[in-house]
């Protein structure tokens, strides 16, 4: 099925980050596999315990991988343009509130400085954009929509 512009502004924020991909995303694949790995696990607690009686000394880290799953598995965030994201210093939320862009590229103040990316994420809001304005939002979302958001 073509993906439709529609689509492509729930799934990806305006600083091009997918929204989709993210952990905190409510139906995102992060949270989605979370859930079912939790549900899959069942009563694991016993297990670790036992399994790490019998020797398997990976299974000692339970409680702190099962607090991890938990959180992955609370991801409520209906995505950027909902305003619920949770990254509370992100420049690019608070410009949205009263710009309401599509994406930055269309900005004539991009690249701005006004993100508060850090050096890495900076970069890659740079080069997204770029590309978006190079083939589209729609032809960027396909392009992408394989690769790991977290790079
Ligand atoms: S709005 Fe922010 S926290 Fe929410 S899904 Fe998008 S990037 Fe993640
Ligand atoms: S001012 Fe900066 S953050 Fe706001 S839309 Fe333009 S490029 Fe994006």
């Amino acid at each position: 099925m073509a993906v439709t512009e529609e689509h492509v502004l729930k799934a990806l924020a305006p600083c091009g980050l997918s929204c989709e991909k993210c952990f905190a995303y409510n139906e995102g694949i992060i949270a989605k596999h979370a859930r079912a790995l939790r549900e899959r696990l069942g009563n694991f607690d016993v297990y670790a315990q036992r399994f790490t009686k019998l020797g398997l000394t990976q299974f000692e880290n339970w409680k702190a991988f099962k607090e991890l799953l938990e959180y992955l598995a609370s991801g409520d965030c209906l995505g950027c343009r909902q305003g619920t994201c949770k990254w509370p210093n992100c420049g690019v939320v608070e410009c949205y509130k009263t710009k309401k862009m599509r994406f930055c590229f269309e900005c004539p103040e991009f690249p701005c400085k006004k993100t508060n990316f850090d050096p890495h994420l900076e970069a890659r809001w740079i080069a997204m954009n770029e590309r978006m304005k190079e083939i589209g939002p729609v032809a960027y979302y396909e392009e992408t929509r394989d690769q790991p958001r977290y790079r």
